[in-house]
C-alpha cells in the first residue's frame, strides 16, 4: 500500500556521512556505527578512500569514495606517513566537500559527519557546510586520555620513567613497557605521534565525541578526563549477531581488506575439541621481526596445542622452512580470516592478539581469554588492562631483545588454556565482561542510550528545520532495510 503523504512527512531522517582512517582498524568500528546509526533510521553513508571502496560490502550503508590522492593503492603508494597524511588532508578534504555538496544537490542533504579523530580536518568541512561534527575515537578511554593529557602539556615528551610509574588520574600506575610507544621514542614515528595529538587540535569544536568503549569497561577513566576527552561511549564496535542479536544478518563488519580464508579455518575447527585452540594474529598492520617470527612458530609447534595463525601475505616469507608441514597435524596457517567467526567457535579457547584495539574489545565481547604479544603503539597499554585490570588473560614478556620467546609463548599459552585456577579466573572474567558488553549495547543499555541520544538529537533538528522551511525536499530513506526501528527514548 502507497504511504500517504502524511506518513511520508513524519518519516523526516537525518543523514550521517561516516569517515574513517582507510586501515582495517579504524574501518571496521567506523562502518558498524554507521550500521547502527542506519539501523536507528539514519541515512548512512561510509565516506572512504578510492583504494578502500571495494573491500566495503554492506547492504545498509552507502558508500562514498573519497580520495587520498593514492587512489591505485593506499598508503603503499605514498611510501612514508608524512607524504600520506598530508596528501590525505587536501584531496580528504576536497571530495569530501564534494560529497557534501552533491548530496546537498541531490535532496539528501548531510546533517552531520562522523570523522576518525585521527582526521580532524574533517570538522573543518563540515564546519564550511554549516553542518555538524562529531569525532570517533578509535582506541581505548585509556589511550586517549593519556594523549589528551600529553595535548593539554599535563604530561611531556619524552617520558622518562626508569623504575618508578607514571601515575596519572583515573588510571593504573603504568610503567614504561605499559605506555604507547611513541612516548618513549618520539622520534620513532613523528608523524604518527603528531597524527594522534591532532586528534585533540579542534576537539572543543566537535558537537560530540564518541569513544568506542563501554561505561562498565572505562567509565571511570573516561570520566576523570571528560573535560579534555568528552566523550560518549558508544562501543563496542562488535557486530550485532555477537552481541545485542538485535541487527539480523549482522555477523560480521562488512569489510575486508584482504581475502579472507574462512572456509578452510571453520572446517578445521569442527574437528577440534572444546577449547582446544590458540587463535594467533597480530592484526593488520604489525609486522614481526623474523627472529620474532620464528620464536612464534616454534612455540606454537612446542606447545602441542592445536593453532591458526593469521600470516599476511606480505609475512609469508618470514615462516621458518617447513613450518607449515611440520605442523599439519595441529596446526593452519591463513594469510587472513573473519576473525570473530573464529573467536566465536566453541573450539577457540585462547587469542594470541597484538592487542590492537578492536582485537581486544573482539575477545572481551565474545569471550576469550588472551595472550598478548603487543608490538607498538597502543598495543602496549591495552595489554596492561587485558592482565593487569580486567584480568582476562596474560602478557607475554620480552626478552632483553625485545623478543618474546618459544619458551615465554609456551608458558602463557599453558596459563591461559591450562586447567588451572588462573586459567579457571581467566575465563570467568572474560565471561563476565562479555555478558556486560552485551548488556551495554542492548535496549536500554548504556552505549544504546548514547546512540540512540545522537540520534535523537539529529532527528529532532532535521524536524525542527523542516518545519522552518517547508519547500526542503523531504528527506525519505527506508532505515536498516527490513529492520524494525525501535523508538527513540
Ligand atoms: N581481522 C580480521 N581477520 C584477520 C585479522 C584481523 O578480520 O585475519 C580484523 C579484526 O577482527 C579487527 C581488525 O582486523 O577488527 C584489526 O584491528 P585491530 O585494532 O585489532 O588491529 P590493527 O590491525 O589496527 O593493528
Amino acid at each position: 500500500m502507497a504511504e500517504s503523504r502524511k506518513d511520508h512527512s513524519r518519516r523526516v531522517h537525518a543523514h550521517v556521512v561516516v569517515v574513517p582512517y582507510p586501515s582495517q582498524g579504524h574501518i571496521n568500528p567506523l562502518l558498524q556505527f554507521a550500521k547502527h546509526l542506519a539501523f536507528r533510521g539514519v541515512k548512512a553513508t561510509l565516506a572512504t578512500t578510492r583504494y578502500t571502496v571495494p573491500s566495503i560490502s554492506t547492504p545498509y550503508v552507502g558508500v562514498e569514495p573519497i580520495s587520498d590522492g593514492f587512489d591505485d593503492s593506499g598508503f603503499a603508494q605514498a611510501g612514508s606517513e608524512d607524504v600520506y597524511l598530508s596528501s590525505f588532508k587536501a584531496n580528504g578534504s576536497r571530495t569530501l566537500s564534494e560529497i557534501i555538496r552533491k548530496f546537498k544537490s541531490s535532496g539528501f542533504p548531510v546533517d552531520c559527519v562522523v570523522y576518525d579523530s585521527f582526521l580532524p580536518w574533517a570538522l573543518d568541512v563540515a564546519r564550511e557546510h554549516g553542518i555538524y561534527g562529531a569525532s570517533f575515537f578509535t582506541n581505548s578511554a585509556a589511550v586517549s586520555a593519556v594523549f589528551s593529557m600529553l595535548h593539554d602539556g599535563k604530561l611531556s615528551l619524552p617520558l622518562k620513567l626508569d623504575e618508578s610509574p607514571l601515575q596519572l588520574p583515573g588510571l593504573p600506575p603504568l610503567y614504561s613497557y605499559d605506555l604507547p610507544s611513541f612516548l618513549k621514542a618520539p622520534g620513532s614515528y613523528p608523524a604518527y605521534l603528531a597524527m594522534k595529538l591532532s586528534q585533540f587540535s579542534n576537539l572543543e569544536d566537535a558537537d560530540w565525541v564518541f569513544g568506542n568503549t563501554f561505561e562498565a569497561l572505562e567509565g571511570k577513566v573516561a570520566g576523570t578526563v571528560s573535560e579534555q576527552w568528552p566523550a560518549k561511549l558508544i562501543g563496542p564496535m562488535v557486530p550485532s549477531a555477537y552481541l545485542d542479536e538485535r541487527m539480523e544478518e549482522d555477523k560480521g563488519y562488512g569489510a575486508s581488506l584482504w581475502k579472507p580464508l574462512g572456509e578452510k579455518c571453520m572446517k578445521w575447527l569442527e574437528s577440534k575439541a572444546r577449547h582446544s585452540v590458540a587463535y594467533v594474529s597480530f592484526g593488520s598492520m604489525v609486522s614481526l621481526s623474523a627472529e620474532q617470527m620464528e620464536e612464534v612458530a616454534w612455540g606454537l609447534k612446542g606447545s602441542e596445542m592445536n593453532f591458526i595463525w593469521v600470516v599476511r601475505g606480505t609475512e609469508l616469507g618470514k615462516l621458518p622452512s617447513h613450518f607449515v608441514e611440520s605442523t599439519r597435524e595441529k596446526g593452519v596457517v591463513v594469510t587472513w580470516c573473519n576473525q570473530l567467526d573464529i573467536l566465536g567457535h566453541g573450539a577457540v579457547g585462547c587469542f594470541v592478539t597484538h592487542c590492537g584495539w578492536n582485537s581486544t574489545l573482539e575477545g572481551l565481547s565474545l569471550g576469550v581469554p588472551m595472550v598478548g604479544v603487543p608490538k607498538w603503539a597502543d598495543q602496549l597499554t591495552d595489554a596492561k588492562f587485558i592482565e593487569g585490570v580486567w584480568r582476562v588473560g596474560v602478557r607475554a614478556k620480552e626478552d632483553h631483545k625485545g623478543i618474546v620467546t618459544r619458551d615465554e609463548l609456551i608458558s602463557c599459552l599453558k596459563q591461559v588454556m591450562g586447567d588451572g585456577d588462573a586459567a579457571a579466573e581467566m575465563r570467568a572474567n572474560v565471561a563476565k565482561w562479555k555478558a556486560l558488553a552485551r548488556e551495554a549495547m542492548s535496549q536500554g543499555g548504556s552505549s544504546d542510550r548514547a546512540i540512540a541520544h545522537f540520534v535523537h538529537h539529529l532527528i529532532s533538528n532535521k524536524k525542527q528545520q523542516l518545519n522552518t522551511n517547508t519547500n526542503t525536499n523531504a528527506i525519505q530513506w527506508s532505515g536498516y532495510m527490513g529492520m524494525r526501528v525501535p523508538p527513540i527514548n
